[in-house]
C-alpha cells in the first residue's frame, strides 16, 4: 500500500511504520506530504514517548470523529 491513500484511521499506527519504529516511505515521493511538512516541537515530542504518544492519541481524538 504506497502511501495513505485513504488517510490512516485514528488510533492505529501508520501501516508503514516499521517494527524499528522509522518510516518505510522515507525519501520516498510516495510518502505523504504531510509527514514530510510536520516539524515536531517540544509540545508535540515532550520528553518521553509515552507523552508523544498521548499528545498524537489527544490531537487524534480532537480531529477525528471517533
Ligand atoms: S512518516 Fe507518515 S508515512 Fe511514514 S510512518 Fe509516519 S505517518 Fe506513516
Amino acid at each position: 500500500m504506497p502511501g495513505l491513500p485513504d488517510g490512516k484511521p485514528a488510533g492505529l499506527p501508520c501501516p508503514h511504520l516499521t517494527p524499528t519504529l522509522a518510516c518505510a516511505l522515507f525519501g520516498d515521493p510516495r510518502r505523504p506530504q504531510v509527514c514530510a511538512s510536520l516539524r515536531p516541537g517540544p509540545e508535540m515530542c515532550g520528553d518521553s514517548r509515552e507523552y508523544a504518544l498521548r499528545h498524537l492519541d489527544e490531537l487524534e481524538r480532537l480531529t477525528g470523529s471517533r
